[in-house]
């Protein structure tokens, strides 16, 4: 597989989720210039044609030929072995045993490199572009915490991606939270993500208006409703045992909130700063680490994932 790093030209990177695929064009400064949005057709030919037409679609927008960008990068949630370029275990994707799905891409484009990432790496690669660079030139530290589907973490910690050995950290949803909790698909119970996820809330708030679940039961918890108080509260106190985690292990300066639940805003940054300013207020060792202020959310309307992939396909995160 061809993986030459080229440089001064434009790249491309897809968020490809279980629902939707999300695309960014980046112009050789590395700026979003153009994005697309389709909907993902699962299994191993329909990915790899989606991200071909998703990939030729954004060429065509940024006017440049395929074969003149300087690489694709595809974010997958899967398990990615980054130097093979497979990518197995997505079972969102329908896609389970191992597949060389950069070199089917890789084939079907021509002479473009196309490199592939898991999600999480590739969101918290594109969150970071969005905070404010360090005032001591220190790089990157910071995790990308992800409230959807489930709830997980991506790691860049002094500007490098922690994949981990197996390419599992940050799968921080299934540390318990509640003993004796809610069972969770992965054979425990009282799973973090049980609580704090699009699901959780999902499966605990069935919607009266047909808008999304967590949307509602923050817009009903500040109108008084108990039962929404009730999972409101329990909510923030799951985001801020997870966001508790990260910076106690990894001493990340930022937790960057993102996924489904983060379009709520900020009464979600507000209940999470709350719970953690609670914390401090009887702990002066939290107190000294600062949680609230580390928390932020992700910025509204940029799909990160998808611009974190396009700078993996740069090469930037080559491990
Ligand atoms: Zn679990």
């Amino acid at each position: 597989m061809d993986v030459r790093v080229r440089s001064g030209g434009w790249s491309v990177g897809l968020d490809i989720g279980g629902s939707k695929v999300l695309g960014v064009a980046l112009d050789p400064s590395g700026v979003v210039r153009h994005q697309v949005k389709a909907g993902t057709v699962r299994g191993l030919d329909g990915v790899v044609a989606g991200a071909v037409a998703a990939v030729e679609q954004l060429a065509g927008r940024a006017g440049v030929a395929v074969g003149d960008l300087v690489g694709v990068g595809l974010g997958l949630p899967g398990v990615v072995d980054v130097a093979a370029g497979t990518v197995e275990h997505a079972v969102n994707l329908g896609i389970d045993e191992s597949v060389a799905l950069a070199a089917l891409v890789a084939d079907r484009l021509g002479s473009v490199p196309v490199r592939l990432e898991n999600d999480l790496n590739a969101a918290v690669v594109g969150a970071a572009r969005f905070v404010e660079p360090h005032a001591d030139g220190a790089q990157h530290d910071l995790a990308f915490l992800a409230l959807g589907t489930g709830m997980a973490a991506g790691l860049l910690l002094d500007g490098r991606l922690r994949r981990g050995s197996q390419g599992a950290a940050g799968e921080i949803g299934h540390l318990t939270f509640v003993p004796d909790g809610l069972p969770c698909k992965c054979g425990q119970v009282g799973c973090l993500e049980q609580y704090a996820s699009g699901s959780a809330l999902d499966a605990a708030w069935p919607s009266r208006t047909g808008a999304p679940a967590p949307a509602e039961v923050f817009a009903a918890a500040a109108a008084g409703d108990p039962r929404a108080v009730e999972l409101r509260d329990q909510f923030a106190a799951a985001v801020a045992a997870a966001v508790r985690v990260l910076v106690l292990t990894c001493d990340v300066r930022h937790v960057v909130v993102g996924g489904g639940v983060s379009a709520v805003g900020a009464p979600l940054l507000d209940a999470v700063r709350a719970v953690l300013d609670a914390a401090a207020g009887t702990s002066p060792f939290l107190a000294s680490m600062r949680l609230a202020a580390r928390v932020t959310l992700a910025p509204e309307g940029v799909p990160v994932g998808a611009v974190g992939a396009a700078l993996v396909g740069r090469g930037e995160h080559d491990a």
